[in-house]
């Protein structure tokens, strides 16, 4: 799963206990209980929103089927539950930027096993960040997911097709009516954009707004497909 990765300098940066449970561990960031209960999701799922649909031949969920998207797949690789929210915490949040070689290898990990290659696209970008706060924060998240990607599947990173023109309330701090208005128009394609097969990625899929708002943003510069690749969605209620 860390293919290229030193194991001296995979155990130099991780701790030596697990960062779910706090029991020692020899390697890695969680223990093998923590890790055995990450929680993936299998086909079948929403094609917009990777709900289970069970065996419904549209594959898609009765709340997608009336909806119009600006991208056409989403594929999402985890649910969004402890221990993984303790992971994304400090991955967002607390500076624990290495924790991008952990969450990128359960990304292409998952998609080996469910055959899917990301192969296929001229390029993989990430959901952006505006300048202010990336200097807040230091890192956009999303983009270091996003490279590793796009090493382990030999295909560019751009994260120069897209940026965020407005900066905008964090959607975690809005209800679902708001989270729309508040991403609209947030977000500029460039020219590159142009008849390319797009891979955006994100962290966490919620009600899918700002994805949406990102992938209508490449296809109004004429984008052809655009897949979306988040690591996590929130559990379906
Ligand atoms: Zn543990
Ligand atoms: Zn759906």
């Amino acid at each position: 799963m860390f293919k290229g990765l030193g194991k001296a300098f995979w155990n130099t940066f991780f701790p030596s206990v697990c960062f779910s449970c706090g029991c020692k561990i020899k390697e890695g960031c969680l223990c093998p209980a923590c890790c055995g209960s990450l929680k993936f999701l299998y086909p079948p799922l929403c094609r917009f929103c990777a709900k289970p649909v069970g065996d419904n031949k549209s594959g898609l969920c009765s709340g997608c089927r009336s909806k119009t998207f600006s991208y056409e797949r989403l594929i999402s690789i985890l649910s969004y539950e402890e221990p993984l929210i303790t992971l994304i915490h400090l991955f967002k949040y607390k500076m624990h930027d290495y924790l991008k070689f952990f969450l990128s290898g359960l990304i292409v990990a998952h998609l080996e096993k469910t055959g899917i290659s990301l192969k296929t696209h001229d390029c993989i970008t990430a959901v952006p960040m505006h300048p202010l706060k990336q200097k807040a924060r230091e890192y956009n998240h999303s983009a270091l997911l996003g490279k590793l990607l796009a090493n382990h599947f030999q295909i560019p990173f751009q994260d120069d097709i897209i940026y965020e023109a407005k900066l905008k309330t964090s959607q975690a701090a809005l209800d679902k009516s708001k989270r729309y208005e508040n991403v609209q128009e947030a977000f500029k394609a460039k020219e590159a954009a142009r008849d390319k097969k797009i891979a955006i990625v994100d962290d966490i899929f919620t009600t899918g707004a700002t994805i949406n708002s990102c992938a209508a943003a490449l296809k109004e510069k004429g984008a052809s497909i655009i897949t979306v690749i988040t690591l996590c969605k929130t559990p379906v209620q």
